[in-house]
C-alpha cells in the first residue's frame, strides 16, 4: 500500500485472524482471475471477523507487485465507512508463489494492525525428516 488514507482495527486476537470462508474462495477467485499480474484489495469486517471483501485495481499491472492508486484507495475506505464496517486486511496474490511477503510487501507494510493475505495458486512439496525440511521438485509426468 503506498500510502496510509484509512484506519485499520486491531484484530481481537494476537496471532490469529477471523475470516468468512467466503471471503478466502473470493479471494482465490480474484487471484485465478489475474494469473499473470499481482490481483489486490482491501478487507472489511466488524466484531473481529473479516466479511467484506474489496477488490481493487493493481495500479502497477504488474506480476510481482502491486499498488493501489490513492484515489482508489480512498474511494474504497469511504466505502467501507459507509457500510459501517472496519478495515481489517489487506490482501494480493502472488502468481508465481511464494505464498509468503515478498521484501518489497514487508518495506511497505504500512498498517501494522492488518492481516496482510498473500494467495499464491502453486504447490511446494518437502521432505521433512528430524526437523529437516527439503524442498522437492515436483515434476508433472
Ligand atoms: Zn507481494
Amino acid at each position: 500500500m503506498d500510502c496510509l488514507v484509512g484506519r485499520t482495527t486491531l484484530r481481537t486476537m494476537a496471532g490469529e485472524v477471523r475470516i468468512r470462508k467466503k471471503i478466502l474462495e473470493r479471494m482465490a477467485e480474484e487471484a485465478s482471475r489475474t494469473p499473470k499480474q499481482e490481483c489486490c484489495g482491501l478487507l472489511a469486517g466488524r466484531e473481529g471477523v473479516i466479511s467484506e471483501i474489496f477488490p481493487a485495481t493493481n495500479a502497477l499491472w504488474s506480476a510481482t507487485e502491486f499498488e493501489i492508486a490513492p484515489q482508489e484507495l480512498f474511494r474504497i475506505f469511504r466505502a467501507i465507512r459507509d457500510a459501517g464496517l472496519e478495515h481489517m486486511g489487506i490482501y494480493h496474490s502472488h502468481p508465481g508463489g511464494p505464498a509468503a511477503p515478498s521484501a518489497r510487501d514487508i518495506e511497505r507494510a504500512f498498517y501494522p494492525e492488518a492481516a496482510y493475505f498473500v494467495i499464491s495458486v502453486e504447490a511446494k512439496a518437502f521432505e521433512i525428516r528430524e526437523g529437516r525440511v527439503e524442498e522437492l521438485q515436483i515434476r508433472m509426468v
